[in-house]
């Protein structure tokens, strides 16, 4: 059957819902969301007004923003932001935000560190240098989805909604209900009944209502699906359904701040981890705004993505040449990335094959120790998906695939203490001694 045909079938469902939420869009037709200037279908190039919708009415294809970007003197936009604020309101211009979204209550995520991780380099082949991670455990409720549920939090504000949601993995439910607390929103979040603790605890001491689904996380977001189409889901913005288009834009702007920590250079390799596929399509999209409104040179530069071996469909599709990915039911220590049916699973395909990269998976033996060799060399403590990328990155320079001579930027996601479950069985005190010289000489420690 046609990729696209197939795409629409995996759609039929969401486009009923689509059409619904279409109905309560009115209100949206003066909204200010600065340059975003319409939704448009990535499949079939349709445009629609802005407002909470994210499936094309025409083809059932997901809609994305589009923009009126401001071209035409880059210098004077490289020196608009870079007199920006130390977060990703830097890049507002090039945002699905109000013109004064700096001066709104969030939690101003983004402007983490890009690492140069020479020592994680000597390990692994990699020239001086050459090497970033670029850590983004360092947001707000440390991990990247401050930046994405930021972007959303801007979409409900400019349509009205009062309730956030969400169907999370773990990190977007802590992210959502932190936004949502700042800035005056109820929240309702939901997720699979079995994560770690430090991450149920992070979805719930921000006060808001957090639900467990008896279930995997496509069983959760098969339900918020379901919600949003029933009176029940009346006025809820769904950061990652109804606000999907909005919230997706948020990844940008690790590309923006990796080019621009760069000295507003492309680097030549990312590494990114997937989960939904999100993230690493608006990467992607990030670079190629970037090279058109001439922020940086254009150069060729090639997208990895990175999985784990226990939920790989992405992976799994690449390495067989298919176009479409076959959904898998996951079983893997990454559970920020365990969603088995990828929404945007194709599109990682395309940019993975279009730009020479390629998708890659690990099992959870090398997650972990990827973990710990990233901590040991940089000093870095990464959860399961940080583990990933740096596991996936190792296996591609053994494989000749990535190339150490070159500029490398690895994604580091998220916080290792929410996920300290991963690493706690093999990690622990070198020894355990009575409070005696004697006692520490026989341990042999000192040197
Ligand atoms: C959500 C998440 C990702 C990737 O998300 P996408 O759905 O692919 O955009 C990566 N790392 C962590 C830690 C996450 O929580």
């Amino acid at each position: 059957m046609a990729k696209c045909a197939m795409r629409k079938m995996r759609r039929k469902g969401l486009a009923s819902m689509a059409v619904q939420t279409v109905a309560t869009s009115d209100t949206a037709k003066n909204v200010d969301l600065g340059p975003a200037s319409a939704l448009s279908c990535r499949e079939c190039g349709e445009r629609f007004p802005l407002g909470p919708i994210f499936a094309c009415e025409l083809c059932f294809g997901p809609l994305e923003i589009a923009y009126d970007l401001p071209e035409g003197d880059p210098e004077a936009l490289r020196k608009r932001i870079e007199a920006g604020p130390a977060n990703i309101w830097r890049y507002a211009p090039l945002l699905p935000v109000p013109a004064d979204v700096a001066g709104k209550p969030n939690l101003n995520p983004g402007w983490t560190k890009l690492v140069q991780a020479d020592n994680l380099g000597r390990e692994l082949g990699v020239e001086p240098g050459k090497l970033f991670v670029k850590d983004d455990s360092g947001n707000p409720t440390h991990s990247f989805k401050d930046r994405v549920v930021a972007q959303a939090l801007e979409a409900a504000r400019a349509f009205g909604f009062t309730t956030l949601s969400c169907s999370s993995t773990g990190n977007l439910a802590g992210a959502v209900g932190a936004a949502a607390a700042r800035a005056g929103f109820r929240s309702c979040v939901f997720i699979p009944h079995d994560l770690e603790q430090g991450k149920v605890v992070m979805a719930a001491v921000y006060g808001g209502d957090l639900v467990g689904i008896e279930g995997n996380y496509d069983d959760v977001n098969r339900f918020c699906s379901e919600l949003i189409g029933d009176p029940l889901g009346e006025g809820w913005g769904f950061v990652n359904v109804n606000l999907r288009p909005y919230y997706a834009e948020g990844s940008k702007t690790l590309a923006y701040e990796i080019c621009e920590q760069l000295g507003w250079q492309l680097p030549d390799q990312l590494v990114i981890p997937i989960a939904s596929g999100s993230q690493l399509t608006k990467i992607d999209k990030g670079l190629q705004e970037l090279i058109k409104l001439g922020l940086v040179e254009d150069k060729p530069y090639k997208i990895f993505g990175a999985q784990a071996e226990g939920c790989s469909p992405v992976s799994t599709a690449f390495k067989a040449g298919h176009d479409v990915v076959r959904p898998q039911k996951p079983n893997t220590i990454a559970k920020s990335l365990a969603i088995g049916n990828p929404a945007d699973g194709p599109y990682v395909l395309d940019i993975a094959r279009r730009t020479g990269g390629a998708v890659e998976d690990v099992n959870d033996e090398q997650v972990v120790d990827a973990i710990k060799l990233l901590a040991r060399t940089e000093g870095i403590f990464a959860e399961t998906a940080g583990g990933v990328t740096v596991g996936v990155t190792k296996k591609l320079i053994e494989a000749g695939v990535l190339d150490p001579a070159l500029t490398t930027v690895v994604l580091n996601t998220g916080d290792g203490l929410k996920t300290l479950d991963a690493v706690a069985p093999t990690t622990g005190p070198t020894a355990t001694i009575r409070p005696s010289l004697d006692a520490f000489r026989d341990a042999g420690l000192a040197r």
